[in-house]
């Protein structure tokens, strides 16, 4: 079956504009062979799928999770592609009533793929439906209301369901337990994002030099979405201020103007190490702290970013919070404040007594 055609359309919120989605869907990698890093979570789901193409059994539910733009919806597309089998979205957040997740599991046809994108954002209701549903293949919905209300079994043929999540901590233990594979995607290396940049390139027909596609990966944070983005805004530099072919020079020139800086930190990566920097002397702080400081979600700032900073050196976690490394200092250009003493040493502290 065509996994492109049976894709129901919901994913405007996390994959911005219409333009931005088809270029997303134009780049995305359709095969194992074609998907970059992850060595060891493709190596394991290729022995995975294939016992499944061999017994004959749909595979079993596999939970991926990671941050934002890893390739969690890429990867779930590809096991569906490569177990030769059809493939359905949707997302926690839409699933509002259990009669919504009925419709969408009596539509799959035997051993298919269902992907449910923000698997944490289901609502209890839905989730204890799913949970039948993943394990007995079944699932009983209640007809009518009040004395006339009746439950009715519908029997769903054997599927797979996907989850993925950014904030596996949110999950509950059971739906958690009823997962067979469940796998964390990884920040990528520079090497394996200049690989991601140069396919890219390759099916957009652009030229790109080798100097500027490293340039690329390492701005773009780790992450594969990231790349494919700057890609396509150097693109446009290149066309209008350049040669319409990517060099080093329109590159670092788009860059700059984009104000991505060396590190590829983004806008709230960079404001989480200034409220550490300039509203708590540094640290140590509690991430809740710092998540009211910045109006964010605390779970968010801590699955979310809090990785990719610690990953790269700017924050260390400490028993007593979070503080910010001398690369972050470096970074922002600030200059670590001189840190009281806890107690002034006995011999240098002015003594009332002195003269
Ligand atoms: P997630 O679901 O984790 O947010 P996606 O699967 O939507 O991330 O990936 C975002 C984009 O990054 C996709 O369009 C895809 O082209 C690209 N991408 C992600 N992972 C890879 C990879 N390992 N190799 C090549 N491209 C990738």
């Amino acid at each position: 079956m065509d996994s492109e055609n049976t894709e129901f359309d919901i994913h405007q919120e996390r994959h911005g504009t219409k333009q931005e989605r088809d270029y997303e869907k134009a780049l995305r990698p359709l095969q194992f062979s074609d998907f970059a890093g992850q060595e060891k979570i493709i190596e394991n789901l290729r022995v995975f799928v294939a016992a499944a193409r061999m017994r004959g059994e749909p595979l079993d539910h596999t939970l991926l999770h990671g941050p934002p733009g890893l390739g969690k919806t890429t990867l779930s597309n590809i096991i569906a592609n490569e177990l030769g089998v059809g493939f359905k979205t949707t997302s926690g957040p839409v699933l509002d009533k259990p009669g919504d997740l009925a419709g969408i599991l009596m539509q799959l046809e035997e051993k298919d793929v269902l992907f449910i994108d923000e698997i944490h954002r289901l609502h209890p209701v839905v989730e204890e439906y799913l949970y039948s549903a993943m394990e007995d293949y079944c699932i009983d919905i209640m007809i009518d209301k009040g004395p006339g209300a009746k439950s009715v079994r519908l029997n769903i043929k054997p599927f797979t369901l996907i989850g993925a999540t950014t904030r596996s901590g949110l999950l509950t233990s059971p739906l958690r337990a009823r997962f067979g594979i469940n796998s964390h995607l990884e920040y990528y290396d520079h090497k394996t994002l200049q690989r991601i940049i140069e396919r890219s390139a390759h099916l957009l027909q652009i030229g790109c030099d080798k100097e500027a596609s490293l340039e690329i990966a390492l701005r773009s944070r780790g992450t594969p979405r990231v790349a494919n983005s700057l890609l396509r805004r150097v693109r446009d530099f290149a066309l209008v201020k350049g040669t319409g072919k990517i060099d080093l020079a329109i590159t670092r020139h788009a860059l700059e103007a984009l104000n991505i800086d060396k590190y590829g930190l983004d806008e709230i990566d960079n404001k989480i190490l200034l409220t550490v920097i300039d509203k708590f002397g540094g640290g140590p702080v509690g991430i809740s702290t710092i998540a009211t400081a910045l109006g964010e979600d605390a779970g968010t700032i801590e699955e979310v970013y809090e990785p990719f900073l610690i990953k790269e050196g700017f924050i260390k976690r400490t028993p007593r919070g979070r503080e910010v490394t001398a690369l972050a200092y470096e970074h922002l250009h600030r200059t670590p404040a001189e840190k009281a003493p806890l107690r002034p040493p006995c011999d240098s502290s002015p003594s009332l007594f002195d003269e």
